[in-house]
């Protein structure tokens, strides 16, 4: 197999924050390569660089052999598409959404029918030609999207977490298709994941990013077989988030998640830091409760699950949280998809990974 796509020593900076530091990564012709790491481990920014939307701070970036060195992006971009984690449709019909692309291009309108068409199949949304895009689920207009992407057959796919906050039958329709895609037409394919499991089922290899490094690049049965130690602290890990961290004048810290979340650790540590909160470390209530845990939130329930006596729920507080309880509480407390609740734990229950 020959590289499609080698990036040495890559760096990208935005201010301070060095989103990508240093990475050294080849990306082979026909493969399913999927970048696997916690949110804000620099997963996008790395996809941006690929995709030519984005320039590296330094470092070299070659695509197909030849070295981009900052000139005409265009060549780059008509060579790969990039799905976003959320992508705006166009309010229109599914079938202008995907021809919409080929018609810049100049395709006869015959050509473009058989390639609308043809698209749909491998989303499995065949007969939806007609249907309002904006109208459709989520997970539909994600499978639209995707649809969208894959219409243009450039040699290079790149997704961002196509199937982040899916529910089980998109994800293994999106799964599928990207999958029959890669054996259908040899695209070549990098997607983003933080699940593991799906880095397993669907990639030839995977690069594990942690706070802007790559920390191990191989197929996952060398990764699962060696007992990575990333891979085996991450895989288990549940509520694992990367940000900036900063000391506070009390001896603790505030790690700065995205969307101006911030969480207090207990220990001094500056500059990039990966935390990990337990499901069961974490309090629910129905009000805010004035208490001595550092961390209090706001969130709403977006999903429930039952494991015995005990509960789990995925609580968005900006960024989606996994709480465990036992069920005798949950019952208690009558909660429900949508439920407002606060999430409170203590700063000691905030473990640097
Ligand atoms: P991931 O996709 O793994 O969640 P990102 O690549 O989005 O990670 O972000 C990596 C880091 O870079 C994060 O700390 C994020 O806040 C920061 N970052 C990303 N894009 C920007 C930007 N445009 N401006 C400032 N900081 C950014």
């Amino acid at each position: 197999m020959s590289c499609l796509i080698e990036l040495e020593d890559v760096t990208k900076r935005y201010g301070k924050i060095v989103a990508l530091n240093n990475a050294r990564l080849k990306v082979m012709r026909g493969e399913i390569l999927t970048i696997v790491g916690p949110s804000g481990s620099g997963k996008t920014t790395l996809l941006r660089i690929m995709a030519g939307i984005d320039r590296p701070t330094s470092g070299e970036f070659y695509f197909g052999g030849v070295k981009v060195d900052g000139g005409d992006m265009n060549e780059i971009r008509s060579r790969s598409t990039m799905v976003f984690q959320r992508t705006a449709l166009f309010n229109t019909t599914v079938y202008k959404n995907l021809a919409y692309g080929l018609k810049l291009r100049g395709y006869p309108k015959n050509d473009i029918k058989e390639k609308v068409i043809e698209a749909l199949r491998l989303v499995r949304l065949e007969s939806y030609e007609n249907r309002p895009a904006k109208r459709l689920s989520g997970g539909e207009q994600q499978r639209v999207s995707l649809a969208r992407a894959l219409i243009l057959e450039t040699e290079l796919l790149l997704l961002d977490e196509p199937t982040a906050n899916l529910d089980p039958k998109n994800v293994s329709i999106i799964e599928e298709s990207i999958s029959r895609v890669n054996k259908e037409r040899h695209t070549t394919i990098v997607m983003a994941t933080h699940n593991i499991f799906q880095a397993e089922t669907l990639a030839n290899r995977l690069a594990i990013l942690l706070e802007g490094n790559i920390a191990e690049v191989g197929s996952a049965k060398e990764l699962f077989n060696v007992q990575s130690k990333y891979l085996a602290s991450f895989a288990r890990l549940e509520n694992v988030f990367s940000g900036t961290s900063r000391i506070t004048k009390d001896g603790t810290s505030l790690v700065e998640i995205e969307n101006g979340l911030q969480i207090e650790v207990a220990v001094e540590k500056a500059g990039k830091a990966t935390i990990h909160i337990r499901p069961e470390d974490i309090t629910l209530s129905k009000i805010h409760m004035v208490s001595s845990a550092r961390n209090t939130f706001k969130g709403k329930v977006v999903g429930i699950s039952g494991l015995g006596s005990l509960v789990r729920l995925r609580v968005d507080i900006g960024k989606e949280v996994i709480v465990q309880i036992t069920k005798k509480s949950f019952i208690e407390m009558q909660v429900n998809i949508d439920s407002e609740i606060f999430l409170t734990f203590k700063a000691s229950s905030v473990h640097l990974v």
